[in-house]
This record gives structure tokens, sequence and C-alpha cells, in this order.
């Protein structure tokens, strides 16, 4: 009785939920002890305590009524004032409380921003590997995903192959950095080279492309990378934050679009993307975490414990003969499967209790992913099974 489009999205069901799920199995069977579950990007990181401590004070001090009730579709007026100051301080951007939209996290905001700007069959580029459930995202407005090939050199985005698939129905162009799955962080000289590519096509088709960023692992970068902020290279862009992964607060669904000023059709992107926000369903954002999150800019997760996962996984991984790049950002390490087949190898690590996620679930075959948010622990537990898994395929 289910609608044609869900089945064939049950039918399609996220490989990676699946794998979370056949960990929960595992470790009935062996103790959780024993079962090395990498397969999902939820933080094992603490939230700072500032949270805790926001929480207890906003409860306590604030009034209840305000707390807990509906607000503009935008979110809290005082709230967003506040997030605008502090990427204005900290980017040198120019933004007020009216170019911040408060989302229920980075994927509600991917669906207002999808919402508001796609008609059936508009296109909306992006490069692989890719979050897969971009695809449910722009499917859920009628509209197509065109994926441009990887770059598998160093998983920057392939620009020439970009250029070439750029059309007069190219709404927008969607990108992730710090990358899921790779953990690559798109260069400076990339943005420019994008943002150039985009104006020339502008102007070449006489249309509006909107660059979407979708940044939930903006704040986990490495070794003091820069993450380019967008806005200051493309006048059309649109930024999607969460704080799922830079606070660990996955499951209160927190986030916001940044929607500049000097965008195309500012006045009316805004005002339907809170109309879309509304009729989403979602209403409005979670609005306790929208009060939190407003006493918490400056809060950071540890960074120190992925950054010790990331080093010990990726120098013991190559010392095996694993190829992969050294991540950058995020809290993923792609490895080249050395089976071919990444569906082959990734059953093949569950036989020695290793669940990780193949890149065909990313538009990537050949790849595998694996999620370095767990206990330091489980990697070094797991590190044995990693080298048995490549000795015995080679
Ligand atoms: N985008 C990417 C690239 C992600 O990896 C995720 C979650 O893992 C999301 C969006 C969704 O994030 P949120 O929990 O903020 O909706």
């Amino acid at each position: 009785m289910i609608s044609r489009t869900m089945q064939q999205q049950v039918n399609s069901s996220s490989i990676i939920r699946a794998m979370f799920e056949e960990g929960k199995r595992l470790a009935a069977l062996y103790g959780a002890d024993n079962v090395y579950d990498f397969s999902l990007g939820n933080p094992n990181v603490e939230p700072p305590a500032e949270v805790k401590q926001a929480i207890m004070d906003i409860l306590n001090e604030e009034n209840s009524t305000t707390v807990h009730g509906y607000m503009n579709n935008s979110g809290f007026e005082d709230v967003r004032g506040a997030i605008a100051a502090s990427l204005n301080q900290r980017f040198a951007t120019g933004f007020a409380a009216d170019n911040i939209l408060m989302t229920v996290g980075a994927a509600g905001g991917l669906n207002v921003i999808f919402k508001t700007l796609l008609n059936p069959e508009d296109e909306v580029l992006t490069f692989a590997p890719f979050f897969g459930e971009y695809r449910n995202y722009v499917q859920n407005y009628q509209g197509q995903l065109i994926v441009v090939s990887p770059n598998t050199k160093d998983f920057q985005p392939n620009l020439e192959e970009f250029k070439e698939k750029i059309s007069p129905r190219t709404k927008a162009v969607l990108i992730n950095s710090p990358n899921n799955p790779t953990g690559v962080v798109y260069s400076a000289e990339t943005i420019a080279s994008l943002a150039d590519i985009l104006r020339a096509k502008q102007e070449e088709y006489g249309t509006v492309i909107y660059l979407i960023g979708d940044e939930p692992y903006r704040e986990l970068a490495y070794d003091q990378v820069e993450v380019p902020y967008l806005t200051k290279y493309y006048e059309n862009t649109i930024v999607g934050y969460s704080y799922s992964k830079s606070l660990s607060l996955p499951g209160e669904r927190i986030g916001y679009l940044v929607i500049p000023r000097e965008a195309a059709d500012y006045e009316n992107l805004i005002a339907a993307a809170n109309i879309a926000n509304r009729i989403l369903g979602f209403v409005n954002a979670p609005s306790l975490f929208q009060r939190v999150i407003a006493k918490c800019l400056d809060a950071q997760v540890n960074l120190d414990s992925y950054n010790r996962n990331r080093e010990l996984l990726y120098n013991a991984l190559v010392s095996y003969g694993y190829q992969c790049i050294k991540p950058e950002g995020a809290f993923y390490l792609f490895i080249k499967t050395p089976l071919e087949n990444d569906l082959e190898f990734c059953t093949l690590a569950k036989t020695k209790n290793i669940l990780i996620v193949p890149g065909t679930s990313f538009a990537c075959p050949g790849y595998a992913r694996i999620a370095y948010c767990v206990a330091y622990e489980t990697i070094e537990r797991a590190l044995p099974g990693f080298e048995a898994l490549i000795n015995e395929v080679s």
C-alpha cells in the first residue's frame, strides 16, 4: 500500500544503517568488545561541558514558555543574530540575523533549500564520492542528481568533467568539505577555480547557479588546515551547517542555513526557505537547542581524540600496505580496497568482525570508508584484523 517512490527507497535503504544493525547483531553474538564497528559517523567524543551547563542555565533561568514555544519559522531572532556575529568575527563576513535560518540539522537544511529551489527535472551537480543521502534529498523534490566522477588521485573535485556536466538545467552544485567519506578538505585554489567556472557558465547560459556548501564537519579539521569559507569566493552561495559533529549533538537535530544578501533573488530565497521549513513539517528547529547553541558558539569537542585515532589508524594501515589519502578533516578514512570489488572486501572484513562501508554507497567503487569516531582501543583491537585481511587477499 505504500507509494511507489517509498517502495523504491525502502528497497535501496541505506547500506550504512544496515551495517549499523549488523554491528548490533554481531555484538550480541560475540560481545561488544570483539566487534569493530566503523560503519556509522556517530560521534563518540562527548559534547563539550558547556552544552550541559547551557541546558541547565536555560531551564533554570529563562522563561519556559519562550524556551519551549513556537517562534518565527526561521528561528529565534537573538540566536540567529549571535550566530551571524560569530561568523562575522571568524570569517570577516557581513551577515545579520536575516541571513540565518535555523534548521533541523544539515539534513533538514538541505531539504529546505532543495524545496526552495528545485522545479521537477532541475539538476543538482555533486562530486563523487558523496554522502549517499544526497540522492534522496534531491529526489524528494523531483530534481536530478548529476554526479561528477571521482578524482582518485587526491579526491579534490574533478573540475574538467564538472565543466562539461553543467547544463542550462543546472540549478545548484552541492559540495561537502571536509568531505564524507574521504576526509579531504577542498583547497582555496579548488574553490576559486570552481567559482570561476560557475560564473562563466552562468554568463554563458544566462542562468543562476547556486553553490551549496554542506558543512557539518567544518570544525573537524586537523593540522591547522584552512577550510575556505565559501561565501567569500562566490556570491550565489548557500551554506548548510550543523552541530551534529561539531558539538557531538546528532540526535538533537540542530543546524542552520546561511543565505547571504548578495545571493541572487535573496529576498525571495529567504522568504521561501522560511516557509519551506514550516511546510515540510519541521515548523522550526528545536527551540531548546537553538538557545543552547547560542551559548556554546565558542565551545569545541575534543579534536585531539579524533586526531589520535586518525594517526593510529592511518599509520598502521599504510604500514600494512593499504593505500589511502591521509584525511585532513572529518572522522573518516577512505581506503582503496585490496580486492577490486569493494562489496566483496567489506563482506570479507565482516569475518574479522570489522564493519566498514563499501565505496559503492558513495558512488566510488573500489574503495571503503572507515569511520574512526570510535574508542582508541577499538582501533587498537581491530588492527590485527585489518592486517590479516590485506595479507589474505594479496
Ligand atoms: N551531510 C553529510 C556529509 C553528513 O555526513 C551528514 C551526516 O552524517 C549529514 C549531512 C547530516 O547531518 P545532520 O545530522 O546534521 O542532519
